[in-house]
C-alpha cells in the first residue's frame, strides 16, 4: 500500500512539509497533479471511483488552446444569451431540473460580462493555457505516445460571410493581444485548405500555432500509466467526505466508500462533482456542469487538415484516431443527470450541413460534464481555512489543454515554493 492511504502513524509530514497526498480524481487534471506531486517526491495516491480518464476527459474535442484568452462572458452575453435559450437547435441549453443551480451561476457570469474583467481574465487565461502545447508535447513524449500530439492550426468559419470581425470583434482582438497570428482564407483558398467543407462557407480564418491530441483518452491513460510507472497508486474508491486536521496539525482524513485514507495534503481534482465535497468545509464554490457532447463517425471518408470550427454553432470537428469528431453544446445542470440525446441529434444535423459529402453514418455518441465556474477561470489553491486541502478543478472548456500547468502550480504550491501572485487570478477563495 502507497504511504499515502496509511494509517496517520505511517506519516511524519505536515501540510507545510507534507510527505504524503492523496490526489482526488483520476480525470487529465488529477493525474497531471499525481505525477508533478511525485517529481517532487511525495508518496502519492491517485484515488478515483472509475478508472483513470472515465469521466469528462474521456471524449473531449482534444484541442491544446494555446490561444484560449476569450471568457464565455463577453459584453452583449445578456442579449445573445436570452436569444439561445428560445432557440431549439441553439448551443446554450439550461436543464429544467437544475433551473435552482442554474440560474445563479448564469447570474454571475453575467456579472463578468464587461470588457475590463475581460481583459483580466484574458490575461489569467494565456497565463495557464498559453504554454499548453510544450507541456503536452514533453509529457506525451516522457509517456511513449508521442504521435497522440499533433501540431495543426485551427480553422474558425461562420455561416455568414461577414460573421468574423477580426477587427472590431473584442475576441478576436484579445486573441491578437496575447500572440495568436491570423490569415483569412476566403473563396478558392478556403476549399483549397478544407476540400471537405461546404461551399456555403466562403470565408474563414486560420489562426495558429495550435496543436491537437487525436486521442484524448489514451492520451490521458498513457499519462495515468506514466504516474505509476514514477510510483503513483492508483486506488478504486469513493470519496465521501474530508476531515481536515483537528487544531491544524495532522493529516487531513479521507473518508471513503471502502476504506479511510489519510494524507497530509489532499488535491481535490473531482471535476463537476467538486462543490458538494468542498460544502461541509465552509467553502461554497459556484461549480456546475457545462454538459456537452460529441458525436464521432468511424468512417467519414476524409481527414480534416485542421480543427474546424463552427464559430456561430459553438462546435469544433477534429479528425481523431477514432474517427471524426464533432463536439459542442452548453447544456448548464447537475453532472448526473441523464444525457439528453437531442443535444446530439442537433449536433448531426451540423456535421451533415458542414461536410455535405462526409459518411456520417457509423458513430458513436457521448456526454460529459465539464467542470465549470461562471468567470471562465478554474479554482486552484487551497481550501480557505483548510490549508492542507487544495482545490484544482473548474476548467470548464479547457481542463486538457490546462491540465499540465495546472499540476506543476498545485505542486509547486503544495511543496511551498514561493508562487507570487500566480496562483491569485485562481484561488478559491475568489467567491467567499
Ligand atoms: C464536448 C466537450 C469538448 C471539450 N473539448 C475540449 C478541448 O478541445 N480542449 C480542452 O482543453 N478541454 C476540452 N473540454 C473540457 C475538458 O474535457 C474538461 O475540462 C476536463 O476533462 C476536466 O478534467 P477533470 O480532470 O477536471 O475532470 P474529469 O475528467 O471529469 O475527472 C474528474 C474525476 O473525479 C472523479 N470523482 C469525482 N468525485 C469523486 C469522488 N467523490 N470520489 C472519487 N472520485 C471522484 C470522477 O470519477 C472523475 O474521474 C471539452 C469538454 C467537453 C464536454
Amino acid at each position: 500500500m502507497n504511504p499515502a492511504s496509511q494509517p496517520s502513524s505511517g506519516s511524519t509530514g505536515s501540510a507545510h512539509s507534507p510527505r504524503t497526498a492523496v490526489v482526488v480524481g483520476a480525470g487529465i487534471v488529477g493525474i497531471c497533479c499525481a505525477i508533478e506531486l511525485r517529481r517532487r517526491g511525495l508518496a502519492v495516491t491517485l484515488l478515483d471511483r472509475l478508472a483513470p480518464a472515465e469521466a469528462c476527459s474521456a471524449g473531449n474535442a482534444g484541442i491544446l488552446a494555446a490561444h484560449a484568452v476569450v471568457p464565455i462572458g463577453l459584453p452583449g452575453l445578456h442579449a445573445q444569451a436570452a436569444a439561445m435559450l428560445l432557440s431549439r437547435e441553439s448551443p446554450l441549453v439550461l436543464r429544467l431540473g437544475s433551473l435552482h443551480h442554474a440560474v445563479p451561476w448564469i447570474v454571475r457570469l453575467l456579472r463578468t460580462a464587461n470588457e475590463p474583467q475581460v481583459r483580466r481574465t484574458a490575461a489569467a487565461m494565456k497565463a495557464l493555457y498559453g504554454s499548453t502545447v510544450a507541456r503536452h508535447q514533453a509529457l506525451a513524449a516522457e509517456a511513449g505516445v508521442p504521435e497522440l500530439i499533433r501540431a495543426q492550426a485551427g480553422l474558425y468559419v461562420h455561416p455568414a460571410a461577414g460573421g468574423i470581425d477580426l477587427v472590431g470583434g473584442l475576441a478576436w482582438q484579445l486573441r491578437r493581444e496575447h500572440g495568436a497570428q491570423f490569415e483569412v482564407l476566403e473563396g478558392a483558398a478556403l476549399r483549397e485548405a478544407e476540400p471537405a467543407l461546404s461551399p456555403t462557407y466562403t470565408r474563414g480564418v486560420r489562426m495558429g500555432p495550435m496543436a491537437h491530441t487525436v486521442n484524448p483518452q489514451r492520451l490521458a491513460r498513457a499519462y495515468a500509466a506514466l504516474a505509476q510507472r514514477l510510483g503513483v497508486s492508483v486506488v478504486r474508491d469513493e470519496l465521501r467526505a474530508l476531515q481536515p486536521p483537528a487544531g491544524g496539525s495532522g493529516p487531513v482524513q479521507l473518508l471513503a466508500a471502502q476504506q479511510r485514507h489519510t494524507a497530509d495534503v489532499v488535491v481535490l481534482a473531482t471535476g463537476a462533482w467538486t462543490a458538494p465535497l468542498l460544502r461541509p468545509l465552509g467553502c461554497r464554490l459556484p461549480l456546475l456542469a457545462e454538459r456537452g457532447y460529441h458525436l464521432t463517425y468511424a468512417d467519414p471518408g476524409f481527414e480534416l487538415n485542421h480543427v474546424v470550427s463552427e464559430i456561430a454553432a459553438h462546435v469544433a470537428v477534429t479528425s481523431m484516431e477514432p474517427g471524426l469528431r464533432i463536439a459542442g453544446t452548453e447544456e448548464i445542470g447537475l453532472a448526473d443527470a441523464p444525457p439528453d440525446w437531442r443535444r446530439a441529434e442537433v449536433l448531426h444535423r451540423l456535421a451533415q450541413r458542414m461536410f455535405p459529402g462526409a459518411r456520417l453514418t457509423q458513430g458513436s455518441r457521448w456526454m460529459g460534464p465539464r467542470p465549470g465556474l461562471p468567470d471562465s477561470l478554474p479554482a486552484i489553491g487551497p481550501v480557505p481555512g483548510a490549508p492542507a486541502i487544495w482545490v484544482a478543478a473548474g476548467h470548464g472548456h479547457l481542463g486538457l489543454t490546462g491540465a499540465p500547468h495546472t499540476g506543476d502550480l498545485v505542486a509547486r504550491g503544495v511543496c511551498g515554493e514561493h508562487l507570487g501572485a500566480a496562483l491569485g487570478a485562481y484561488a478559491p477563495s475568489r467567491f467567499m
